[in-house]
């Protein structure tokens, strides 16, 4: 099913979602926030364009679309981005792994497994 991308909101985006902060060749997706429902290319993007602070997604939510893949424009949902070792389950295109550090803004990670 097709579906037009969403709007992504950042400083510097480029086509594939990379912003002012993140420019590497694998930083490629953009995270829908929470707390303004629209896709954002990073938490610092969200902290220079918006006053508040980014609300993470708990887990009972993570069955939402919220993960842009900047290459072929799907929506992933929170698990199935969680669980891509890093990887577009759509398109193969590899998104950084060290994301994974940055996972418990965006999305409300277990303690034990951060
Ligand atoms: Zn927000
Ligand atoms: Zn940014
Ligand atoms: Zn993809």
């Amino acid at each position: 099913m097709f579906s037009t991308p969403p709007e992504v909101r950042g400083l510097n985006l480029d086509l594939q979602t990379r912003c002012l902060h993140y420019d590497s060749p694998l930083d490629i997706i953009a995270i829908k926030l929470k707390c303004c429902g629209h896709y954002y290319a990073c938490k610092d993007c969200h902290e220079a364009l918006v006053d508040h602070p980014i609300e993470p997604w708990p887990r009972s939510e993570w069955h939402t679309e919220a993960v842009l893949c900047g290459n072929c424009q799907s929506q992933l949902t929170i698990t199935a981005y969680l669980q891509s070792n890093s990887r577009c389950p759509r398109c193969n295109a590899c998104f950084n792994p060290a994301c994974r550090n940055h996972h418990h803004f965006y999305f409300a990670v277990p303690e034990s497994t951060r």
